[in-house]
């Protein structure tokens, strides 16, 4: 049946999750956001994320469901051994098959067990129990194998096939890694595509502005795929090639780039899935042997959190927050200065080259339901470079959850503009 499917070529995936815990809400399904990455980094699409709670028939109904739409499946949950734990049994009344026990998988558990040195429950003998005609999925680290199935469609289809992992995320993962991915890659025809991907981050636009910028390489047919999501504001590009070998996505992924720099320009502060206008800041700094510390206005600190948790102490040397004015004014008066000299007392202090002085986050509390807060704030950069203070002002309105970020990473790209043009 491998062959059926090397013939066809894997292309359209579906991610199941099993468990009362997820569809009663107490629990967030994270295995299917993370297999669903997995896929899509060997080239295969996810189309549907389905649940369904311990119950036969729920589970039957998206089985079937997704067998009829989907050339992979891959399920997580309910592989114990309890009487909750469904999967095997569902997996094997949609092939219409029995189940039987595998020797190796049983003699696994009772290593595990003797490990343990616990006695091993009559219970978990169920685990080595699999649907007739599948593979095991080995589970280094704990009980329950995992069970790759093929499921026939019928003379005119391939067979889908259904893997089933357990819920543990961490047994997931590694089950995924060291088995799963190799045989999807082995037997769905998609080794022999070359695949690369890019992610481009930029700040200073909203989604629907990029989205325009970024013209004909945003549509859905466009080769290489662009994508844009936006989290807090940053907007993330990312930029996916397909093709026969290495080089050719490298080549494709050069041209959007190229474009992609053309139409952003300064607003491009860097690459990566993790990396933030914050790393950027320092990486600029720090690259130059220089320091810089910030001031915090209101009811927020965020600046100060995220640049320190950075870790880069010679770059970065502090944070200073005030609650209000009169927090200002107290300490003015304590260190002798107008309250506008606090920022230059405060970075002379601290031995930085640079201070950033947000001024200030508003009040976010309060606001009612669909009512957004907006702030109309002074962003700041002193140092000895500049003849005087370098000042902007930003309006911004935004959801409270996000405000207060975009008020964090306007003063970081105010700070990137003003010390990057000053070498
Ligand atoms: P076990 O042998 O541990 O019982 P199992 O395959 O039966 O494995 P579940 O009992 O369904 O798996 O889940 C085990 C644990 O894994 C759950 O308590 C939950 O914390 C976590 N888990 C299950 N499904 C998911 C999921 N989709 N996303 C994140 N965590 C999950
Ligand atoms: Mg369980």
């Amino acid at each position: 049946m491998a062959d059926d499917a090397t013939k066809t070529g894997y292309r359209l995936a579906e991610v199941l999750a099993f468990g009362d815990e997820m569809t009663s809400g107490q629990r967030l399904d994270t295995n299917s956001q993370w297999l669903s990455q997995e896929l899509g980094r060997i080239g295969l699409r996810t189309m549907f994320h389905s649940m369904a709670g311990d119950d036969m028939d729920a589970m039957l109904s998206v089985l079937r469901t997704a067998i009829g739409r989907a050339d992979v499946i891959i399920t997580t949950g309910g592989l114990g051994p309890t009487q909750d734990d469904l999967t095997r049994d569902a997996m094997a009344m949609v092939a219409g098959v029995g189940l039987e026990e595998r020797p190796d998988a049983l003699a696994h558990i009772e290593k595990l067990f003797a490990k343990r040195k616990r006695p091993m429950p009559e219970r978990n003998r169920l685990q080595a129990m699999f649907p007739v005609g599948s593979q095991i999925v080995p589970n280094p680290h704990g009980t329950a194998p995992g069970i790759d199935l093929h499921v026939p469609r019928g003379p005119d289809r391939p067979a889908a096939r259904i893997v089933a992992l357990p819920g543990v995320p961490a047994e997931m993962v590694t089950m995924w890694n060291d088995t799963v991915r190799p045989r999807l890659l082995r037997d769905g025809g998609l080794e022999r595509r070359a695949m690369q991907s890019s992610v481009i981050k930029l700040y200073g636009v909203g989604e629907s502005e990029a989205e325009k910028l970024l013209g004909d390489m945003i549509r859905r047919d466009h080769v290489p795929r662009v994508g844009i999501t936006v989290s807090r504001a940053t907007i993330a590009l990312r930029i996916f090639a397909e093709a026969d070998t290495q080089a050719a996505c490298q080549a494709m992924i050069d041209v959007v780039r190229k474009r992609i720099d053309d139409a952003f320009g300064e607003m491009i502060f860097g690459e990566g899935d993790d990396y933030e206008l914050t790393h950027a800041v320092c990486d600029l700094l720090g690259g130059r042997g220089e320091s810089f510390c910030t001031i915090e206005l209101g009811h927020a600190a965020i600046l100060a959190q995220e640049l320190s948790a950075l870790e880069r102490p010679t770059t970065y040397l502090g944070g200073l927050q005030l609650a209000d004015d009169d927090r200002l004014a107290r300490l003015a008066a304590a260190w002798q200065v107008t309250t506008d000299g606090v920022a230059e007392r405060w970075r002379q202090s601290l031995g930085a080259d640079y201070a950033l002085v947000v001024g200030r986050y508003p009040v976010v509390s309060g606001h009612a339901a669909g009512q957004m807060p907006s702030a109309d704030v002074q962003l700041t950069v002193l140092g000895d470079r500049f003849p005087k203070p370098m000042t902007t002002s930003v309006e911004l309105l935004g959801h409270p959850d996000v405000l207060r970020h975009r008020i964090a990473k306007s003063g970081l790209s105010w700070m990137r503009k003003v010390v990057g043009s000053n070498h």
